[in-house]
């Protein structure tokens, strides 16, 4: 197949491939001594209700290297994915945002917060003792685990799904809320999602960018949030950029919203200065 295609098409392939495999490697080289030199950073994206009260944040990895600057999440995640450096990334991350919920608690939160939401990546879930550890986070932080939010996505109910739902379940047990993030870009079957013990779904922001022109995802995102009503399920939407988007949600039935419109991922001091601080309404902003 390659060899009819032509020669020009099958370089070019092969060389974007080998640009991608060589940069995956020097990130999977440059993550230990990254995370050694603490070159990590939380980030937290405010999340909103219908009535612009602040709900929640989603914490977002930062990266910055010296030389290189920020690079982005989904390149070193799945970098640290292949090295095995997620797991201890994985745990600094909630170790840190388990923290920072703890000192945002004491400094004071409106009554509107709910919680943290963290990415959890599938192989970090896939931890024998992943539920254990998520719970001594939150003691030794000294939080409920009600405050924390795993997100979770549709790749990790791929394989061993008996073995995933189990650990959900104790997760849920203990406390925990799990949201499904990414959703409608996986392959999750729908017969399934009702034996999940989730609490909310998260709309992809593929679905959200084109509401406004186009029609398909106008009724995919309509379609999803229908879903999770009848699943008696929470509903956030992602990648909210326009007032359009949003006013699209709300008169679908989506109280939940993250995005652009109303701030980027900020670091800890921003965020709470921004949002808790001196709040103003995002339309006022
Ligand atoms: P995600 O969990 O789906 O996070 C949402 C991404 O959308 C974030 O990208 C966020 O900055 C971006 N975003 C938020 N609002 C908007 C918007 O209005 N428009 C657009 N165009 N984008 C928006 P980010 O921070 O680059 O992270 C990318 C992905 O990296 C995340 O996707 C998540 O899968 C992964 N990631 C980030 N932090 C962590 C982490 O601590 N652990 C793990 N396992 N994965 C992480
Ligand atoms: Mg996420
Ligand atoms: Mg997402
Ligand atoms: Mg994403």
């Amino acid at each position: 197949r390659a060899k009819e295609e032509g020669r020009s098409t099958v370089c070019l392939f092969s060389k974007e491939m080998h640009e991608e495999i060589e940069q995956n490697l020097k990130l999977q080289m440059l993550l230990p001594g990254a995370m050694e030199e603490e070159q990590f950073v939380l980030y937290f994206q405010p999340q909103f209700n219908d009535l612009e009260e602040l709900i929640g944040a989603e914490v977002l990895l930062r990266w910055e290297e010296p030389t290189l600057g920020f690079i982005r999440p989904d390149l070193f995640i799945r970098a640290a994915e292949e090295s095995g450096l997620i797991i201890p990334l994985g745990d600094w991350v909630l170790r840190k945002a388990c923290q920072q919920m703890q000192e945002w608690m004491v400094k004071g939160l409106p009554a509107s917060f709910d919680r943290l939401a963290i990415n959890i990546s599938a192989r970090q879930f896939s931890q024998d003792d992943f539920a254990l550890k998520v719970d001594a986070f939150t003691k030794e932080a000294n939080i409920s685990p009600s405050k924390i939010e795993l997100e979770i996505t549709e790749s990790m109910l791929l394989h061993h799904l008996d073995q995933v739902v189990e650990k959900m379940k104790l997760l849920h047990g203990m406390g925990f809320y799990i949201a499904l993030d990414d959703f409608g870009t996986g392959y999750s079957s729908l017969s399934y999602l009702r034996e999940l013990p989730l609490h909310k779904l998260k709309i992809d922001q593929a679905f959200v960018r084109d509401i406004s022109s186009d029609n398909n995802d106008r009724v995919i995102v309509e379609t999803i949030i229908a879903m999770a009503r009848l699943m008696e399920l929470d509903v956030i939407a992602e990648g909210v950029e326009e007032e359009y988007q949003l006013n699209f949600l709300k008169e679908k039935g989506c109280y939940q919203y993250q995005g652009y419109y109303f701030d980027r991922p900020v670091p800890a001091d921003v965020f709470y200065e921004r949002w808790v601080e001196n709040p103003k309404p995002p339309s006022a902003q």
